[in-house]
């Protein structure tokens, strides 16, 4: 495990130096779907901090287990509004707001909370019929209106490309979530500042990051082949 995630780190690094970017400039968020808490456990051993699940409840039930106050977790699959108040209370990070609607009921949540929940603006930078998140060209009236929620701050985009896999079939994509963020800058919409692009996978982090990523998703390549 240690050394698999050793690999993964000193390829980021790499990524990061052959185009001129720190290398703490990259945060690894390891996938943790279907990996046993034992497994967490070891990867958080092995230098893990940040980790990354899909599905709310096999989440919080390992969260629980593992009840360790020093791992931050990131809610990265799709999310409907009914789910919203367990979300904000077990995680840092919510990387797949694609609605108004879920935004509001998030905002809901964290206000009951007394809490600052973070999120990601997921965008379906492609426009597949089959994936969750908000067109490109509806994201930023999207991330005006959720600047106005006021317990919910918006800390960037996250997309989920096609071709994962084919680093350079992906490139495209990245390049558009990067630009994507770019232009909200330019907008300077009160109350937002949009700093991180979440975006990579095994097959694509190192085409990523030369695009910008300052989050990779990390799975396969840290535990092997999901059952
Ligand atoms: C599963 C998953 C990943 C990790 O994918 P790997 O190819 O195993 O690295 C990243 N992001 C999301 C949203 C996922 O669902």
């Amino acid at each position: 495990m240690k050394n698999k995630i050793d690999k993964i780190k000193n390829r980021i690094e790499q990524a990061a130096l052959s185009c001129g970017r720190d290398p703490l400039s990259v945060e690894l968020v390891a996938v943790t779907k279907t990996v046993s808490p034992e497994k967490v456990i070891a990867a958080a051993r092995a230098g893990m901090f940040i980790f990354g699940e899909n599905y709310i409840q096999e989440a919080m039930e390992k969260i629980d287990k593992i009840a360790d106050s020093r791992l931050s977790w990131h809610f990265i699959g799709h999310l409907q509004s009914n789910k919203a108040k367990y979300v904000v209370r077990y995680f840092d990070l919510i990387h797949s707001v694609d609605s108004l609607k879920l935004a509001k009921e998030i905002n809901r949540q964290a206000n009951k909370l007394d809490k600052i929940q973070n999120i990601l603006v997921q965008v379906n930078i492609a426009m597949e019929a089959t994936k969750s998140g908000v067109t490109e060209k509806d994201t930023i009236s999207l991330i005006r209106d959720i600047s106005k929620l006021e317990n919910i701050s918006v800390k960037g985009l996250m997309t989920m490309p096609p071709f994962f896999n084919q680093p350079e079939k992906v490139r495209p994509y990245f390049k558009a979530l990067a630009q994507l963020k770019e232009q909200i800058q330019e907008e300077s919409i009160e109350n937002i500042e949009i700093k991180e692009l979440s975006m990579g996978m095994t097959g694509d982090f190192e085409v990523a990051i030369e695009e910008g990523a300052t989050l990779v998703r990390i799975g396969t390549a840290i535990f092997g082949d999901r059952a």
